[in-house]
């Protein structure tokens, strides 16, 4: 996974950490998706004095106790010390994947409207193809190259590219217009969550049952959030992968 400095915005950083740390990704790897962490507040530090705030305690410094703090806090799951923070992504990807990316409620989202702007017609082109599973019928496996296919892809973006452009051009309105816009047309939104609920997302959509797409999305957000929250996310992990998760 390519893995790019974001010169322009970059997210409030935690003391000590390397500010050369890259704050953009592109997961889907084609030179247009995107996963751009734009925000952090908070740390392992409030994490820990929200969970001390019962004793009337404050702690200034994570020490050692603190990471064993944080992983009681986990494995118990006393989950609200995780919601006083904040992660703020701004994303590319396909409508497909946004549609499953908005079902997680508990966040918060803006997102482009092609009502508003005309749709650049950026379209998601998958580098291989997957066969369906037989047996569960979400799922795909494998994967193969066949460039007629391909080529039906292509032919059938640049058939609903024209019609869309035709339909704007004879003076139909963009709401109008864009139902011809295929799952596959990038947009953009901005996702902001809590660590609670950051942690859930990463664990459903980075699970083998999640769509691939959606999973090299969620892979590179952890990777993008892992060092404002070193302790708590890598006893997550440990968490996770104990239950084979
Ligand atoms: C692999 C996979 C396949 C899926 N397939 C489908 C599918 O075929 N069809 C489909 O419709 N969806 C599908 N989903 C979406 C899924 O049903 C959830 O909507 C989605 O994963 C968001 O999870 P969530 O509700 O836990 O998250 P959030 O909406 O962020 O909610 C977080 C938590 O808050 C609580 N909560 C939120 N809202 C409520 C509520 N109304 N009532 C009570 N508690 C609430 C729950 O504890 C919930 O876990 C799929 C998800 C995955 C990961």
């Amino acid at each position: 996974m390519e893995i790019v400095k974001n010169a322009s915005l970059g997210p409030v950083r935690v003391d000590g950490l390397d500010s050369n740390w890259p704050t953009q990704v592109d997961p889907l790897q084609d030179g247009i998706s995107s996963v751009e962490l734009i925000r952090v507040s908070g740390s392992d530090i409030d994490i820990v004095n929200a969970a001390r705030v019962s004793f009337g305690k404050i702690t200034t410094k994570i020490e050692p106790k603190d990471d064993k703090l944080i992983r009681y806090l986990l494995r118990h799951l006393h989950t609200s010390p995780f919601e006083h923070n904040q992660l703020s992504f701004r994303i590319k990807t396909p409508l497909f994947v946004a549609r499953q990316w908005m079902r997680h409620r508990m966040n918060s989202y803006n997102e482009i409207s092609y009502r508003y702007v005309k749709s650049k017609l950026e379209f998601y082109i998958p580098a291989d193809w997957r066969y369906q599973d037989q047996d569960n019928r979400q799922a795909s496996f494998g994967k193969f190259q066949d460039e007629e296919l391909l080529n039906k892809y292509q032919v059938a973006l640049q058939q609903a590219s024209q019609a869309y452009n035709d339909l704007l051009e004879a003076g139909v309105c963009r709401e109008q217009a864009r139902g011809l816009l295929p799952l596959c047309t990038y947009t953009e939104f901005i996702f902001t969550c809590n660590l609670h609920s950051f942690m859930h997302f990463i664990k459903l959509r980075t699970a083998a049952g999640a769509q691939w797409e959606i999973q090299v999305f969620a892979q590179a957000m952890l990777d993008l959030a892992r060092p404002y929250f070193p302790v708590a996310l890598d006893e997550w992990q440990k968490i996770c992968s104990e239950q084979g998760l």
